[in-house]
């Protein structure tokens, strides 16, 4: 931590903050400045908490970590971005990673349709939540394990990898069998023994921001699956909850390139929870490449009007192919193969 003096602080104040440095286990480096002076008090991590109470005490202007919170997923540690291998596939260097699919795994024909249609615009991955995390008890839950049992046959048919949905620390290991990436969706980015459980595993999870949930927030929920033994995270910016309403979320594409600052993790975009408006999906995706993303999650319904969940958000097959063929101009100005 870094203790920071006020610019008219005393010779006494000043001595006073170096004991309680020392009475609470810490080493003090005070660097005397022209104008301030600032305190390093260094030693084990863990107690650091107790030195920000040193922010009550006069002559005290701001108490602060040395280190960003996130040591794991930060860039203090690993400055060279991640670039995360996923069976034949990656993710984070110059490899666009593309998902698609419906929101909900409904029945086989709609998975498989679906399936070819974005295995032949491009995508490499398929989406399809077969565990639901609904605001609603009433609404439409998923196939559960039925539902994973059709995105693998959908994969083995096409070749795309799976990307689904896990929602409670029971089912991680039923999730893993099926899937090749494991989405927290952005209800549970909070669900620290989820996080936790999802830490042990070594497969790839992809860690949606929540719904109010800070550029901190998420890099420490990063933290959480990181610090227990798996670092192949990569974030997902998927909407936040503004005064909005004329859009389902408001989409934080400026978290793109500032998470990008913070974090050598990978980061991708959700433009079609991020807006909830069909027609803002294909700009909000040329965005998202412009402004650095790494890979895009699209809802891909073969029938958008008769879908369980979030039609309204999702591309006809034909509207998917169009958005993949402009994005391809935008890819290739940032230096991203598809
Ligand atoms: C989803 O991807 O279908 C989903 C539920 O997304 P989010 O968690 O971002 O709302
Ligand atoms: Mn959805």
């Amino acid at each position: 931590m870094i203790i920071v003096m006020q610019k008219d602080s005393t010779k006494d104040q000043i001595e006073h903050v170096i004991d309680r440095i020392k009475e609470l286990g810490y080493t003090p480096h005070p660097i005397y400045g022209e104008t301030k002076t600032v305190i390093g008090a260094i030693g084990d991590e863990r107690g650091k908490f107790r030195l920000e109470s040193l922010a009550s005490v006069p002559g005290v202007e701001v108490v602060m970590p040395i280190l960003t919170p996130y040591k794991l997923v930060g860039r203090d540690l690993q400055v060279e971005p991640s670039t995360i291998n996923i069976g034949g596939n990656s993710v984070g260097g110059d490899e666009f990673m593309l998902i698609a699919g419906p929101c909900s795994v409904e029945n086989r024909d709609q998975v498989i349709a679906t399936a070819e249609h974005v295995k032949k615009a491009g995508a490499q991955y398929l989406r399809g939540g077969a565990f639901k995390p609904r605001t609603s008890p009433y609404a439409f839950q998923g196939l559960e394990e039925e539902g994973l049992k059709l995105l693998k046959e959908a994969s083995e048919l096409t070749g795309l990898k799976i990307v689904t949905e896990v929602i409670t620390p029971s089912d991680v290991l039923l999730v893993a069998k099926y899937a090749d990436v494991l989405q927290v969706g952005a209800r549970n980015m909070h669900n620290f023994s989820l996080l936790k459980d999802l830490g042990k595993l070594n497969k790839p999870i992809i860690l949606k921001r929540g719904m109010s949930a800070t550029v901190q927030d998420l890099l420490m929920a990063a933290e959480y699956i990181a610090s227990e033994g798996n670092p192949n995270v990569i974030l997902c910016e998927r909407g936040i909850r503004t005064f909005e309403t004329a859009t389902r979320n408001t989409l934080d594409l400026s978290a793109v390139p500032l998470l990008k600052s913070r974090t050598h993790l990978p980061v991708i975009v959700d433009p079609s929870h991020g807006t909830g408006i069909h027609d803002l999906i294909a700009p909000m995706s040329n965005a998202a490449v412009a402004c650095g993303a790494d890979g895009l999650i699209v809802e891909v319904h073969p029938d958008p009007e008769k879908a369980f969940s979030d039609g309204a958000q999702s591309l006809l097959p034909s509207e998917f192919v169009a958005l993949v063929k402009e994005m391809k101009k935008y890819l290739k100005i940032v230096g991203k193969k598809l």
